[in-house]
Order: structure tokens, then sequence, then C-alpha cells
């Protein structure tokens, strides 16, 4: 059982061997002009991709679809997502992105007007800002709460669920609140709408997550083969994409402000946070010398590949100098401030403007 309130799930291998999650690697070169997180690994399971692939090979009609449930500050592991809906938005999919706060009423008693606020201010005026254009007419947005075809359908396909699966996915048991054990069906119904009548009919979905919403996907995938003939939904493909070591080596999470940069923090915080991050060095500058760094156990590192560092080669010449010791620590963090600098205050410039957009979105 993977928990997608709570859990961190580390061992990305033994993962998809136990949930049969197929290697991104394996569709990777069926992808036009694949994305960064795609080529390095970032994005490392997929389920059912090749029909995504064939929709960006040959331009035909495809949707993507995320969900945010707003609780917290949005850090910079979160940016992830924003990055791959630009890239889908760029191939010309339809992006769908749904406010999950029914789930976050049922699961964390947070109000639909705390949700709505939240994700307006705090999620997506950093997505506009990040360079997710939401002014386009593909891109939909949503509040669960309001989303009538998405309530309606959530009702519906509840009909082929009984407790007992529900129970044995999500864990749920005897004290969890009815709403809560409902908010599955929701998010199914979010992932399947796309294919509605009113939407343009059935067609490929791509849901990007992290692995612990793989049950969401699964629950999903199953139900749409139960309702293909009542509707003809396709069974939607996600991608999984590993999650962000914290600062501090444990998972990075927006309740634990020393694990995270958030993406408002000033140039000041996040320049102290990276500078005492957790790196993989030496104890002494004299072993680090002597037997080289070890990057890929290291959060700088993971900053430059997930955010900072565009340029594969820059990329490879960092993790050689690191693993041969000749460069330290030390440098490699002042080189991730500056990076990160820039892209700071590149995100300052834009937020005015994307605090504008976003507080008429819903
Ligand atoms: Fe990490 Fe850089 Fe230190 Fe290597 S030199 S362990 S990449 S901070």
């Amino acid at each position: 059982m993977i928990d997608p309130w709570g859990s961190s799930i580390i061992d990305y291998e033994k993962l998809t061997e136990q949930f049969g999650i197929k290697a991104f690697k394996d569709v990777l070169e069926d992808i036009p002009d694949a994305s960064k997180l795609m080529t390095r690994g970032i994005i490392f399971g997929q389920r059912d991709y090749k029909r995504i692939a064939d929709s960006l090979k040959n331009n035909k009609e495809f949707a993507t679809m995320t969900g945010m449930m707003p609780s917290g500050r949005m850090h910079i592991g979160h940016k992830m997502v924003v990055d791959q809906l630009k890239w889908y938005q760029k191939k010309g999919s339809d992006i769908y992105l749904s406010i999950a706060d029914m789930e976050a009423y049922a699961a964390r008693g947070i109000s639909k007007e705390e949700s709505r606020e939240l994700a307006l201010t705090e999620y997506i005026e950093n997505y506009i800002a990040l360079g997710l254009d939401v002014t386009k007419d593909n891109f939909h947005l949503y509040l669960q709460s309001e989303n009538e075809e998405v309530k309606n359908l959530a009702y519906l396909i509840g009909k082929k669920v009984t407790f007992s699966q529900m129970r044995s996915i999500y864990g749920f048991d005897n004290s969890t609140n009815v709403a809560h054990i409902y908010t599955p069906l929701l998010q199914v119904a979010d992932i399947l709408h796309p294919q509605l009548e009113k939407y343009g009919g059935p067609k490929p979905v791509i849901v990007p997550v992290g692995p612990d919403q793989d049950p969401h996907i699964r629950l999903t995938r199953d139900l749409a083969a139960k309702f293909n003939d009542e509707y003809g939904f396709i069974e939607p493909s996600a991608t999984f994409h590993r999650f962000m070591t914290g600062l501090t080596g444990e998972k990075m999470s927006s309740s634990k402000p020393k694990t995270a940069i958030y993406l408002t923090d000033s140039i000041k915080d996040a320049t102290k946070k990276v500078k005492s991050a957790k790196t993989g060095g030496r104890d002494s500058l004299k072993e680090q010398k002597e037997l080289g760094g070890q990057p890929d156990q290291c959060s700088i590192y993971e900053l430059l590949v997930y955010h900072l560092v565009e340029d594969d080669e820059k990329l490879e010449n960092v993790r050689q100098k690191c693993l041969s010791g000749e460069i330290l620590c030390g440098n490699c963090k002042q080189c991730a401030v500056e990076l990160l600098t820039d892209m700071f205050e590149d995100l300052d410039s834009k937020r005015e403007e994307a605090h504008e957009i976003a507080k008429d979105l819903l």
C-alpha cells in the first residue's frame, strides 16, 4: 500500500517492480524533444505513456491533468509540476488544473474560501510567474466543489467501487470520516472528466504525479475501463517523478521550513538555507580532495539538476569535478546561490503582474 497522505517513498526501483510502474527510459526515444526532467531521469516511471508519445509525435489531441490540494507554501520541489505543465502546454496539450478544495476540507478541515485564496495567491501566482500561460483558451482551472461535471461523475463512478476496495488501496479504517472516503472518487472524476462529451470526448490524458499518487492512478485506470462502454473512456496515462530530497537530507516538505526553499523566500533566507544544506561532501577538506565528493547524495547537486542548470555539459562538468575532488562544497554552494538568486529575481519581477492575473481566475 502507498499512502497518498503522508508516506515518503525513496526506493524507486522497488516501487516500479512492486506496483508495475514501467521505466520511463523505455519510451524516451519516442518523445520528440524530450524535456530535461525526462532526459535526466527525474521522471523515472510511467504507465501507458506510448499513447501520449504517439499524440506528441503525430500532433493528435490529448490533455494534461493535474490537481493540487492547497496547504502550506509552495516550495521549489513543487516547481517540477509547473515545468511539466509548461512543457505539455508548449506541445499543444489542453491543461486541466483542479483545486482539490473538497479533499482539503475532508482530509484537513480547510474551508473552501481558504483553499481558493491559498491556491490563487500562493500557488497559481507562482505558476504564472514561472511561465505557465493561464490566459490561453485551453487552460482550465476550477475548484472541485464548483465543477458540476466532476461532482456528478464522482457519484456515478462510485457505483463500481466497494468500501473494501477503498480500504485496501488507501488504508481507510473505521475512524476515517465518510467525506474523506469519498474524495478519491473526486480525484478519479477530475482525471476522467476531460474525456466527457462537453470537453471534446474521449482522448488520451497524461497525469504527471509523484509516486505517492499511484493509488489514485490505478483506481482511475480501473474505473475508466469499467465505464468504457458508457463513456468510451481511454485509460489515462501517468508519469512519475522523483521527489526532491530536502536540504536537511529528509523529504522536502512544506511543513518543514528547513527542508525546503519556498518560492517566496527572500534571497537572504534562501541563501542561508543553501549555505547550511546537507551535501555529499566528506568530513574534511583533505578527505574530499583525496576521495572526491558524492554528488548523488548531495542536495545542492540535486538543486542544480532539477532546477538551476539547463546545460547538460555544464552539469556533467560539475559532477566530474565533484567526483574528482577538484571543487569543494563551499564553491559549489556559492555557485548554487548565484543561480538561485537569478531565478528569484526573475520570479520577483514577474510576481506583481502574476498577482493581477491570478486574483480574477476563479
Ligand atoms: Fe555537492 Fe558540490 Fe559538494 Fe559535490 S562539491 S558534494 S556537488 S556541494
